[in-house]
């Protein structure tokens, strides 16, 4: 991954996707934003209790500073599900959007955008079909293989074949801040019953679990084989993402966009 400045924001841009001129990608540092502490500066989440005018400014800073029309903004109301949506028009105006923690399109007019504070953000392109994924991956999601449902739904829509795939594992909780409880470790040892010891580091009296890893595997498991990983704690690196955990869960959230540039 890289680091770009622009227009008084920090943008992270990864190297898998930079050969590739028709795609837009972006996942934006919290400096060069107007909101306050604890949101402080470019939060981009709704629900967090900053002042929704703000949360407006940062997105238009963000997706300027993309390239991106804030028009083009198609999103989902985040619930740490498994679920990924194919989308396929922009919402109209005053409709809610729809529950879920994944988006997949083909549709260069839109601009897949989500939101993180430790949740694992996993973006995908197919530059052969000309398609975007993008998911929002918590302990839940990330057992749950959210990442590999969003290559299915990418080949059931676009005819996608996995390993023309390009991923990108973003910023988020690292295996060094993540420790898990009892029903965690659980649930991985039955999501991955022949890799759970890879993903489960012993650290004293703590089980820390490795989601990197997590989406890494389910994505090679999907026969994905381009991945890059970010490895980029958001506990560790507090000036540059917000971290949930890190700050106590009063924070703001990040934000992370994927599309397509007409070609
Ligand atoms: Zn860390």
């Amino acid at each position: 991954m890289t680091f770009h400045a622009s227009q008084g924001l920090r943008l992270y841009h990864f190297e898998v996707f930079s050969p590739h001129a028709g795609l837009a990608h972006a996942v934006f540092c919290r400096q060069g934003g107007v909101s306050p502490k604890p949101w402080e500066s470019l939060n981009v989440g709704g629900g967090v209790g900053d002042e929704v005018a703000r949360v407006v400014e940062n997105r238009q800073r963000a997706f300027r500073a993309a390239g991106r029309p804030l028009e083009s903004i198609t999103d989902v109301w985040q619930v740490h599900s498994a679920d990924v949506l194919v989308m396929r028009a922009p919402r109209a105006a005053g409709e809610r959007p729809p529950h879920a923690d994944g988006m997949v399109t083909d549709n260069a007019q839109l601009t897949l955008f989500m939101r993180f504070a430790d949740c694992v953000p996993v973006l995908l392109f197919d530059p052969r079909r000309r398609a975007v994924g993008i998911v929002h991956a918590g302990w839940k999601g990330s057992l749950a293989r959210i990442a590999a449902r969003a290559v299915t739904r990418m080949q059931e829509a676009f005819g996608t074949r996995p390993a023309d795939l390009v991923a990108a594992i973003g910023p988020s909780i690292g295996p060094d801040h993540y420790p898990v409880g009892p029903e965690v470790v659980e649930e991985t040892r039955r999501a991955f019953p022949h890799e759970h010891a890879a993903l489960l580091a012993h650290r004293g009296e703590q089980t820390c679990l490795d989601l990197w890893q997590a989406n890494a595997l389910a994505l090679r498991q999907a026969g994905v084989q381009t991945i890059e990983i970010a490895g980029l704690c958001t506990a560790c690196n507090m000036s540059d993402w917000f971290s949930h955990r890190g700050e106590h869960g009063q924070t703001g959230r990040f934000g992370a966009l994927i599309a397509l540039r007409e070609e």
